[in-house]
């Protein structure tokens, strides 16, 4: 990517009422995880919100951040741990999301897409909800 990499990092709301988001902050500041692939890369957190909830219309709450996403600049969306573990509208996410900007599925932890039901080893947070 030529020039300012912009993050935008979208946590689940649900979860965003118990946890302050450590595991994803700590791993964007460290390079680690989802975020290693920047080493070297001019980077800034331009966004750190949540994705509205499970609502009748989660789409519309999705739609409305992607707005506000492209007004700031973001080119990159790291999508949460927390919805790729549990936000039944994750693919969709996904998609949308990738319309538009880069996506990567995950913040923390391992690559590999855990279901809900599965322990996270070293992912305290998600161990938890
Ligand atoms: S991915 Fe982990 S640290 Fe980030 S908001 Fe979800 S539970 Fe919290």
């Amino acid at each position: 990517m030529s020039g300012k990499r912009k993050i935008a990092i979208i946590v689940r709301h649900e979860t965003s009422q118990k946890c302050i988001g450590k595991g994803c902050l700590r791993a964007f500041n460290s390079f680690e995880d989802s975020f290693e692939r920047y080493h070297g890369e001019d980077i800034e957190l331009v966004a750190f919100c949540d994705d509205g909830g499970v609502t009748d219309d989660p789409i519309e709450n999705l739609k409305a951040r992607i707005e506000q996403f492209k007004k700031y600049g973001v080119n990159t969306v790291h999508v949460s741990t927390c919805n790729r573990a549990k936000n039944p509208n994750y693919e969709t996410m996904l998609a949308l999301l990738a319309e538009e900007f880069e996506v990567v599925g995950y913040t923390h932890g391992s690559a590999k897409r855990k279901l809900s039901s599965e322990t996270q080893p070293g992912d305290e947070e998600h161990n938890k909800l």
